[in-house]
């Protein structure tokens, strides 16, 4: 008996693999599989083919998943499907950890969304409350926010209210928590119809994301892709030990080395990381940097500098380490060794992304030994002498 159901099950897995899943048969409608056809999204990802029905049935999501694997689309796509239904400004609203993520976002909901003529507006911190103000008084569709900035309209701003509002996404849950943001979430939660969907995307399910996962979503269907503590197959990870007062040459006989590719390197505070930015430049690279106590127009400047090519090296804090599609990087660098060993692989997962090949190099100083005894733990490393 036992071994018919095997068979049973297994001559439905067959089956699976002969009909290829596509956006249309998950039950996506035609003007938005165009719009992903578009974009060259030619297959759902895993994460996608996992929540998709789901959120078109109608049903909250947890996800469990992390960027790059395409969960941005796992939740645009059923909300601007609900768009097209009902049309009706102020529609949804995605709460993200950070600038650069917000921004990353409406990207992809304006490109999905460019033929049924979306709206969107970011409201991040680091941008003039006034024009933001002006931007919301339009009545975008969708609004893609970091917490606190939010929150701050909602108290300051005349008029503005989320009091219809349909959708809610919070993207990278864990980050937004760990970040300091749960009051903030709180007050938002309090000003939004009970009557809504939400969809709740986390790297990882912590105690403060099941704590916000029972205040805020109902009977939620959970997907997950496991991309947990993997670094993929044709990343070559090594580290080079040396004394920190031998780092900086290091680094550079290494760009030089490899020059003609793209590197992040990673520093762990933001005055290193002006430092070393300078430095390069001084030697003729063309480096620039991206942490936390740049205005925002300089750090999406730097960004999309780094992005079109026009600067090989972005120098970063771990403000860069996660979620950022910056899919060209050769070389990931480690200059500062990071802190906690999953920022690591954050870090090195900026690298062979999307089926290319990749290099990390991370250095080790005398100081370092125990943070990367940990990090070996998780990942082997070889050792690289130059
Ligand atoms: P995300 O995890 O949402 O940040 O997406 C990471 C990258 O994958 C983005 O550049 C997307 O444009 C891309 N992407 C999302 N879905 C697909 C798909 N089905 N096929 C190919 N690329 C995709």
């Amino acid at each position: 008996m036992e071994e018919e159901e095997a068979i049973a099950s297994s001559n439905v897995e067959e089956d699976a693999e002969e009909t290829p899943v596509t956006f249309k048969s998950l039950g996506i409608v035609d003007v938005l599989c165009e719009a992903c056809e578009q974009l060259k999204w030619k297959v759902p990802t895993q994460i996608q083919k996992e929540s998709l029905p789901i959120a078109l049935d109608g049903k909250d999501v947890i996800g469990l998943a992390e960027t790059g694997s395409g969960k941005t689309g796992s939740f645009a796509l059923p909300i601007l499907q609900a768009l097209l239904d009902t049309p009706q400004r102020m529609f949804a609203l995605v709460l993200t950890p950070t600038r650069e993520l917000a921004f990353q976002i409406s990207e992809q909901f304006e490109a999905l969304g460019a033929s049924i003529g979306v709206k969107t507006a970011v409201v991040v911190g680091g941008i003039d409350m006034m024009t933001q103000a002006l931007v919301l008084a339009k009545k975008p569709h969708v609004i893609i926010a970091t917490p606190g900035r939010l929150v701050d309209h909602l108290e300051n701003t005349k008029g503005f209210n989320l009091r219809n509002l349909k959708f809610l996404v919070m993207d990278e849950a864990d980050r937004i928590l760990n970040m300091d943001f749960e009051q903030e979430v709180d007050k938002i939660l309090k000003v939004i119809p009970r009557e809504r969907n939400t969809y709740l995307y986390s790297a990882t399910m912590t105690k403060k994301v099941q704590k916000l996962q029972r205040a805020s979503l109902r009977n939620p269907v959970k997907v997950e892709v496991s991309t947990k503590y993997q670094t993929v197959e044709k990343l070559q990870q090594s580290y080079i030990f040396l004394p920190v007062k031998y780092k900086d040459v290091y680094l550079v006989y290494i760009l030089n080395e490899l020059a003609g590719n793209s590197f992040i390197i990673f520093c762990s505070t933001c005055a290193n990381t002006q430092r070393v930015a300078l430095m390069l430049r001084n030697l003729g690279l063309t480096a620039v940097p991206l942490h936390g106590q740049m205005s925002q127009t300089k750090r999406l400047g730097a960004l999309n500098k780094f992005k079109s090519k026009n600067r090989s090296i972005l120098i970063a804090t771990d403000v860069a380490s996660r979620g950022l599609d910056i899919p060209h990087v050769d070389v990931v660098i480690n200059l500062d060794i990071p802190t906690h060993s999953k920022d690591y692989i954050h870090r090195v997962g900026r690298t062979a992304r999307a089926g290319r090949s990749g290099k990390a190099v991370t250095f080790v100083s005398q100081y370092d030994v125990e943070l990367y005894k940990r990090i070996e733990h998780l990942t082997p490393m070889f050792a690289l002498f130059v």
